[in-house]
């Protein structure tokens, strides 16, 4: 519920409440699910409290939990009850059905064949369906129903959380290089303390990370019994990838949390996690929440990524409330990135964090080498996206049977779709956005809210039929150009409106690592992180992307996200490169990227923001109030303004029109704040809320440490 706090109950004799417990109470005329966040004595008070109706047959959230979502929401500066309704995801799912399956009676069959021998091996080797069981022996259903039948195997139901199988960390990892092993050295000693501590590894794409922080994971359970690890990771696509490789480490399946996972299944983790039966978790930022009962460690994987920031409702960057939690609850915290953070970098110059570099790449494996493509001494013929240098190495790398990757980040077909004979762009009809053309779907979407409609046949503002036309590239269109250009290659289109979900996007990915495309055309969905042993060409379609919007990071993304994209390149013996498509060469992101220079690039950012006083030099926080009435809207950010609490060291920008001036048919207004890094923001921005109440017309959501700014 929307309550700035946590509201007195009364305990009825005999109840027994613990911290944690999930209890059912009355708010106002009805009975909600409330968790127990403090208990005291209140003998004499002189306010007679409503009693507690009932503690509900549910798990007990860890006083950890209870203290970290009161922390998350003090530090957002949200209502506590939205940290809490993310803790709780999962135990309001609904439960798992128990599972059926079929053991051996120990009755003798009344004829042994070989077929029902292979049936009792398997059965023996641990529970199966009837359908597994059968596909475990190679034998057909039959002779599993007539072993069935005959009373030799016997149904039996198996409570879900008994299948959750124990990691076994004493199983051998690879052999380490010197620097791997220096890394995995440090990192044991580090969870061995046993105590709160922060490490940077910092290493190349393709260095080995992943296998130095798996063993950190198995020092941490190997040295208690109870120790729980989270892996979490920004993307649903990378999930699956290390979930893969933890169960082949420690031979059991991890617990996966992400807005995949069907309901029963996360209900299953989450009462397991509790529990402290699944002790090693791999997921989307919201795993962040789950109830730990001893977590001993957490790996942010991609630390940079800003897939970690949740930007709406409950707004918080899961890196930050990692190591918030980490804090709380004793534990370490290993930040992993080939790109890491300026904020993650400046904590690691301090010395706050233990810094740990991988030397190159593990093995034979080589960086690839990037060369620019100037886009104004050899751009694409008109209407076309691919320069003749990067279609030749393409042609070249086709011939000797390797792979490309041609990154864009931009879904669709094109991004802009425009009347030729009155000029007009077409828009969403509430929404401050361009409508984006989708040609496998023949719709124009809004990327910002979903809205769709068909394409049109005239133009909506003039009438002109057959006037529209396609401006710029998406994926799509980049596809349909290279079907165009290599029509006997194999090519596929990896974006979130051609994979839909966890499953599609592993098939699609272990098919492109098999060698199954010649040509993937991908988003930032499959850039990151994934091997693709057989790639050897990266071609970067729009190098200056991600630097139009100009923002506080844009520079940084953009290095991050096209050092990411051009790693996926020579990841095994065959040598790979990088091509820049780019109309600003001279730009120090490309400068920096051609002469793999990060280092270089890094002090120059670091010192604009120390100039301006940005992060991680200083605070940020913003202020969207959006409304439906613009007069109740300007009326409120004024009196806001006003409102402004005087403080040294924090400055009030705004109000402004926001960028993005109409979502959703609500007008929108910014400030933005910034501030020293001395000053609690958090507190500040509480203050000001607390002084002027929003009309019901309006909606104040405040984002600390803002990556967006539209
Ligand atoms: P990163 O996480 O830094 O991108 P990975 O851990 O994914 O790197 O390693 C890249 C590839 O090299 C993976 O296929 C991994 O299994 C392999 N690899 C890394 N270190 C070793 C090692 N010590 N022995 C064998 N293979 C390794
Ligand atoms: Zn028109």
């Amino acid at each position: 519920m929307p309550l700035p706090e946590a509201f007195d109950y009364a305990e009825p004799e005999g109840m027994g409440l613990e911290l944690g417990d999930q209890v059912a109470a009355p708010l106002g005329p009805r009975l909600l699910r409330g968790v127990v966040v403090a208990l005291r004595d209140a003998h004499g008070g002189n306010r007679p409290l409503k009693p507690v109706e009932a503690v509900l047959e549910e798990p007990r959230l860890p006083p950890g939990t209870v203290e970290f979502v009161q922390w998350a929401a003090r530090y957002a500066v949200d209502w506590p009850g939205q940290p809490l309704a993310i803790a709780l995801r999962g135990a309001r799912a609904p439960k798992p059905r128990p599972l059926k399956v079929l053991e051996a009676t120990g009755a003798a069959p009344a004829r042994m064949t070989p077929a029902r021998e292979k049936v009792l091996v398997a059965a023996a080797s641990h529970a199966h369906s009837a359908a597994e069981l059968a596909r475990a022996a190679g034998v057909s259903a039959g002779v599993v129903k007539a072993l069935a039948d005959e009373g030799v195997l016997a149904v039996r139901y198996l409570e879900p959380e008994e299948s959750f199988p124990t990691p076994d960390p004493s199983r051998p990892g690879p052999a380490l290089s010197a620097s791997q092993a220096a890394a995995a050295q440090a990192l044991r000693d580090m969870v061995g303390e046993r105590r709160f501590g922060v490490a940077l590894l910092d290493g190349v794409t393709g260095s080995g990370k992943t296998e130095v922080y798996l063993e950190a994971a198995a020092a941490a359970l190997g040295a208690d019994p109870d120790a729980q690890v989270l892996v979490l990771l920004p993307e649903i696509a990378l999930t699956q990838a290390v979930i893969s490789r933890v169960a082949d480490r420690f031979g059991a399946e991890p617990g996966e949390w992400h807005s995949d996972v069907a309901p029963p299944a996360r209900r299953r983790v989450w009462e397991a996690v509790a529990a402290g039966r699944c002790r090693i978790v791999v997921g989307a930022r919201s795993a962040l929440f789950l109830p730990f009962r001893k977590l001993s460690l957490v790996v942010v994987d991609e630390e940079h990524d800003a897939s970690f920031k949740q930007e709406e409702g409950f707004i918080y960057h899961a890196r930050d409330l990692a190591v918030a939690r980490a804090k709380i609850e004793d534990a370490a915290v290993v930040l992993a990135s080939a790109t890491p953070s300026l904020e993650t970098l400046r904590n690691a110059e301090q010395g706050r964090y233990r810094w740990l570099r991988l030397e190159g790449r593990h093995g034979e494996a080589r960086l690839p080498d990037i060369d620019v493509v100037d886009l104004r001494e050899t751009p694409p013929e008109p209407g076309r996206w691919l320069s003749p240098p990067l279609v030749a190495a393409m042609a070249e790398t086709y011939g000797r049977g390797e792979q490309t990757l041609l990154f864009l980040n931009r879904r669709g077909y094109a991004p802009l779709v425009l009347c030729k004979a009155c000029g007009e762009r077409l828009t969403a009809p509430d929404t401050d956005s361009w409508l984006v053309e989708h040609r496998y779907t023949g719709r124009l979407v809004c990327h910002l809210t979903g809205f769709s409609m068909p394409k049109p046949a005239a133009c909506p503002h003039c009438g002109s039929k057959d006037s529209l036309v396609s401006i710029g590239p998406g994926v799509e269109r980049v596809e349909e150009e290279a079907r165009e250009r290599f029509p006997d290659a194999r090519i596929a289109v990896f974006s979130s409106d051609t994979v839909f979900d966890a499953r599609e996007g592993k098939r699609l990915i272990e098919a492109m690592a098999a060698g199954e495309f010649d040509i993937l055309v991908a988003t930032q969905a499959a850039a990151k992180g994934h091997n693709f042993p057989n790639l050897t060409l990266v071609g970067v379609v729009d190098a200056d992307l991600g630097l139009r919007g100009g923002d506080l990071r844009a520079a940084e993304r953009t290095y991050q996200l096209l050092a990411q994209a051009t790693g996926r390149a020579g990841r095994r013996e065959k040598p790979g490169r990088a091509l820049l498509q780019t109309w600003a060469p001279e730009h120090a992101v490309m400068a920096a990227l051609k002469a793999q220079d990060r280092d270089a690039f890094v002090a120059a950012e670091m010192a604009e923001r120390e100039a301006a006083g940005l992060p991680p030099f200083g605070r940020l926080a913003a202020v969207v109030a959006s409304g439906t009435d613009p007069v109740q809207l300007e009326d409120f950010v004024r009196a806001m303004a006003q409102a402004a609490p005087n403080s040294p060291g924090v400055e009030v920008y705004g109000p402004a029109d926001a960028p993005l001036g109409l979502v959703r048919g609500r007008r929108r207004k910014r400030f933005l704040v910034r501030s020293d890094r001395t000053v609690d923001l958090s507190a500040y921005m509480a203050t000001w809320r607390a002084r002027v109440k929003p009309p019901a017309s309006v909606r104040v959501a405040i984002d600390i440490d803002p990556y967006s700014f539209l």
